[in-house]
């Protein structure tokens, strides 16, 4: 039984799986804002030095700093602007790179919070990352930190990151975090390669005690395009696993907004199991997710739902040189913090304005009657057709509505 319609704004009642998963009276969280006036997050990529060579990175990191990068000043002004919002102001992650690289990062995060910002930090996990300068961060008001972790051990998780003993000195980080009072979100990259590691990677994730498990779905894009992603099946099995198990974690699916397609589908389901049987994937995802967790199960709770955000919609991304993107993954830039405000970027630059029309992209994601609510991932879109508007392929659903 269901209330909601397709936006997943209104009440769901649900039933089956979903009922004894704990599953959500709302299937998609949507914004009390309008996020065409002010985005619901900011990512600034203070710097793209970096200590690791992982075999994803975005940034194609390098190890020293660029000398244009935003200077303390111009970070300050550029964190006066996304305060100039005003409130509920967006939350500001700072991530690289690795933020640890700048010096000046207690005093930028000291200034953001001053500001009434909500302050997150993504660092990378190096010898840089160390108690006395998280305590000064927390102290200057830092509220969340994020980890990556991307294999279940030391072996594939080190291995993606290209360096070794980072799997262990992530464990001891994300104790640290969490003793030190932040917020704790894990990143995990899924690709073909570790897909059937990520049982083992809740099971750690869990043990963590993290508030957000971030699973972010391959954009072929940077030192990603070496690797490969899941194809549109493969992601469609996962993303009901995650669904699956939301009722023990917080999930957020990064790169895949049709998460909250199947959230709302499932919501809608008299009986998830049946509308939506597991193939092969998601049947061995589940089964080494009951092996691992029996016994010993935490606490299932109301689920989190998705929220309703995408490139350029609710989210922005500014460069270590002030060049704005619609998303970390989407490299079109639409301004120049050095040369606009940051908020006249985000409110009136001609792309940012078309990724909030999701009903006009092409293919199946214009037709689509979740579009509203999805939109798909404009970085894989842009990535795979070099269209940001294009369908996005990395979603095999086929819309009912005609257009
Ligand atoms: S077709 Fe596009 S809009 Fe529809 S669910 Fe898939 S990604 Fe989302």
């Amino acid at each position: 039984m269901t209330t909601s319609d397709r936006s997943g704004r209104s009440t769901a009642t649900a039933t089956g799986t979903e009922r004894s998963l704990g599953a959500r009276a709302r299937p998609v969280r949507a914004l009390h804002h309008d996020v065409s006036e002010r985005p619901f997050i900011v990512i600034w990529e203070v710097t793209r030095a970096c200590q690791l060579v992982c075999a994803h990175c975005r940034a194609d990191a390098i190890r020293d700093r660029n000398p244009l990068e935003l200077d303390t000043r111009e970070g300050k002004l550029l964190l006066d602007d996304i305060a100039s919002f005003g409130a509920p102001r967006p939350l500001v992650v700072l991530t690289g790179g690795d933020p640890f690289e700048r010096p000046d990062l207690v005093d930028l995060v000291a200034h953001g919070s001053g500001q009434g910002l909500s302050m997150a930090l993504a660092p990378s996990v190096t010898p840089r990352l160390t108690r006395p300068v998280l305590s000064e961060l927390r102290e200057a008001g830092a509220k969340a930190v994020s980890l990556s972790l991307d294999g279940a051990s030391a072996a594939t998780h080190d291995a993606f990151r290209g360096v070794g003993g980072v799997f262990d000195a992530t464990v001891d980080a994300a104790r640290t975090v969490r003793e030190l009072g932040f917020r704790l979100q894990v990143n995990t990259t899924v690709t073909r390669g570790n897909v059937r590691e990520l049982p083992r990677i809740l099971a750690t994730v869990l043990e963590f005690g993290v508030a957000l498990w971030s699973v972010f779905f391959l954009v072929p894009t940077g030192r990603g395009s070496a690797l490969e992603p899941l194809d549109a099946a493969e992601e469609e099995e996962v993303l009901h696993w995650l669904h699956d198990v939301s009722g023990l974690i917080a999930i957020k699916a990064t790169e895949a907004p049709h998460y909250r397609r199947i959230a709302i589908q499932r919501a809608e389901a008299a009986v998830v199991d049946d509308a939506f049987p597991a193939g092969g994937l998601r049947t061995a995802l589940q089964r080494e997710t009951a092996r691992l967790l029996s016994g010993h199960e935490p606490t299932r709770r109301s689920a989190r739902p998705p929220i309703d955000v995408n490139a350029g919609r609710g989210f922005a991304f500014i460069d270590h040189m002030g060049t704005v993107y619609p998303s970390g993954f989407l490299p079109v830039a639409v301004g120049s913090v050095r040369e606009q405000r940051f908020a006249q970027i985000y409110r009136d630059a001609p792309l940012m304005r078309a990724l909030r029309t999701p009903t006009a992209f092409g293919g199946r994601c214009g037709r689509c009657e979740f579009a509203p609510v999805c939109g798909g991932s404009r970085s894989y879109a842009y990535a795979v057709t070099g269209d940001p508007l294009a369908e996005d392929p990395s979603c095999g659903y086929q819309p009912v509505r005609r257009g």
